[in-house]
């Protein structure tokens, strides 16, 4: 923890590359018990140094050690060893569907890794957004150049440090630096590239890949809203939003931005919050190893302004330490739509509260705004949840959680529009860094079948051409579906309350017979 941060001189990105090109064209990445190898490293590299990135992790982030166990550490290693156990299975060929007229060309698909990968991390999670991404990029058998943020220093220097200890330093690196550094990679042709971070840099990036004709995923943020029912278990939502909106200060993709709730509900709801409250930090918030802090002076400036410039009511915290970058967890209400706290992605420990006279009015405010990462619910009544899923459009939409699921084994993370394209973890990181390649090996008799396609055409070929095609579409339809009416399953349960009555009926009238 003690090494300097120093930036990779940029002769030395331009060598990393070429070398990278080069070993990755021997072919050295591809055998399974190699990946396998570099996977295992990648995950002692860890194992072997928590305690170290711990202690980065408080350097940088002020994080306390549980959370820095619970949302770094531990499902980097959970996602390494998930994807140890299965990166074997998907990286098999696959046989094409079964077709009469082709399966004879014996069509499979190839999972191929793409070349030489760039995975460009943020600072909010720094490794989780970047040691579960080598480890995709590695079991697809690619090349990898890490450049995690700049923003968390130690962390990224104990990276760069332990990758040249622990892995094949011909096939993975780690470039340390900032946006020149990034520039610089940006310049040369990638397999693909993967990107992490706010909107206003993805578009940079959507537009360097361009250049090169580069693949792009983007993993970016926006202002995740959460619905709240009247329904709900209230203790249970106030709980869970606090501590989703605490963790790491607020510094989370797909943190609760700011909550909707029906006017007349919005006081029990507080009740509730500080109930939690005073549960959460019996003694301050800022005690030590309970919060996380900014990750810099602009970062604390920032939302330090929003929360002095907001016109709502603070009801819980609004307590700050510039020194330390501290800011406590904030709970603000009848927070306007034009107010500052609604400007932007908060991405901090502020939880504004917007009251509506109705569902419709909170829904129209959301799907006025960009496509958010999360849509968060917190109701018992699933035909509200429906109503809320429904109707509007998420990387995710979660019911009666919050911010867990991109560690959820299975689930795909990703965004949607401006909160991202692409999808990681698990099976789809792997699918991001691999490449389908179609691959077929056609037997010469096939001329049998296949013949007409040669010249001279004639009429004759023209009939054989059209046999063998023979496109069978489903008749014709009579005219378009009806429309759903309802937006709830009404007529479901007249349905089952209507089969119920006649059961009944039916049974009285055989114990009378
Ligand atoms: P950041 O400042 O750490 O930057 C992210 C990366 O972009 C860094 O590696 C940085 O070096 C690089 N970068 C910065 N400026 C650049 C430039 N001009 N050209 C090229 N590269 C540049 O992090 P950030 O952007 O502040 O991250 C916060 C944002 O990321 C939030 O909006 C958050 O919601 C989003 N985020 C999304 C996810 C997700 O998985 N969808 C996860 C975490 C964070």
């Amino acid at each position: 923890m003690t090494d300097q941060f120093v930036f990779t001189p940029l002769d030395e990105i331009e060598k990393i590359y070429n070398e990278l090109k080069v070993t990755f064209a021997s072919g050295k990445s591809r055998p399974i018990p190699y990946r396998r190898y570099q996977l295992i490293q990648l995950a002692y590299m860890l194992k072997d140094n928590i305690k170290l990135f711990e202690d980065t992790l408080a350097a940088d982030l002020g994080r306390p050690q549980l959370e820095a166990r619970m949302l770094d550490i531990d499902p980097s290693l959970v996602e390494i060893k998930l994807t140890l156990s299965s990166f074997e299975k998907w990286a098999k060929q696959e046989s094409a569907p079964f077709s009469i007229n082709f399966s004879a060309m014996r069509p499979v698909i190839r999972k191929e890794p793409k070349g030489v990968v760039l995975i460009i991390s943020p600072f909010n999670y720094p490794l989780f957004l970047t040691i579960p991404l080598m480890a995709s990029a590695i079991a697809a058998g690619n090349a990898v150049i890490i450049k995690p943020s700049e923003n968390t220093p130690a962390t990224t220097t104990l990276l760069a440090n332990l990758a040249e200890k622990y892995l094949d330093t011909s096939l993975i690196r780690v470039i340390k630096g900032g946006v020149t550094e990034t520039t610089k990679l940006l310049e040369y042709t990638w397999g693909h590239i993967l990107y992490t971070g706010g909107g206003k840099i993805g578009k940079l990036i959507a537009a360097a890949g361009a250049k090169t004709l580069s693949p792009v995923s983007l993993e970016l943020g926006g202002k995740s809203p959460v619905f709240i029912d009247s329904k709900c278990d209230l203790k249970m939502a106030a709980k869970r939003l606090l501590w989703g909106k605490a963790a790491n200060a607020g510094q989370t993709c797909v943190a609760p931005d700011y909550i909707i709730v029906q006017q007349d509900f919005q006081d029990k709801f507080v009740e509730a919050l500080q109930e939690s409250y005073r549960e959460f930090y019996p003694d301050k918030a800022s005690a030590p190893g309970q919060m996380s802090r900014l990750v810099s002076q602009q970062a604390f400036n920032r939302v330090n302004n929003l929360l002095k410039n907001t016109n709502g009511t603070i009801v819980i915290g609004g307590d700050t330490d510039e020194g330390t970058k501290y800011i406590g967890p904030t709970v603000v209400k009848d927070v306007k739509p034009e107010d500052c706290l609604m400007s932007e992605e908060i991405f901090g420990p502020i939880l504004p509260i917007m009251p509506v006279n109705s569902i419709d009015e909170g829904l129209a405010y959301v799907n006025a705004h960009d496509h958010p990462l999360s849509v968060y619910v917190f109701s018992q009544d699933s035909a509200y949840k429906a109503t809320i899923f429904d109707n509007t459009q998420s990387g995710s939409a979660m019911a009666n959680e919050t911010i867990i699921h991109p560690a959820v084994y299975g689930l795909p993370f990703g965004g949607t529009g401006p909160s991202g394209s692409g999808y990681h973890t698990g099976k789809y990181g792997f699918d991001m860094f691999t490449h389908l390649r179609s691959s077929l090996d056609s037997p010469g008799w096939l001329d049998m079948l296949l013949g007409f396609r040669y010249p001279p055409y004639t009429t004759a070929k023209i009939k054989a051409m059209g046999r063998f095609m023979n496109p069978s579409l489903p008749a014709r339809p009579k005219g378009p579906p009806e429309e759903r009416v309802s937006r709830h399953s009404w007529s479901k349960w007249f349905t089952f309350f209507l089969a119920l009555a006649l059961a009944g009926g039916l049974m009285k009238r055989q114990s009378k017979t």
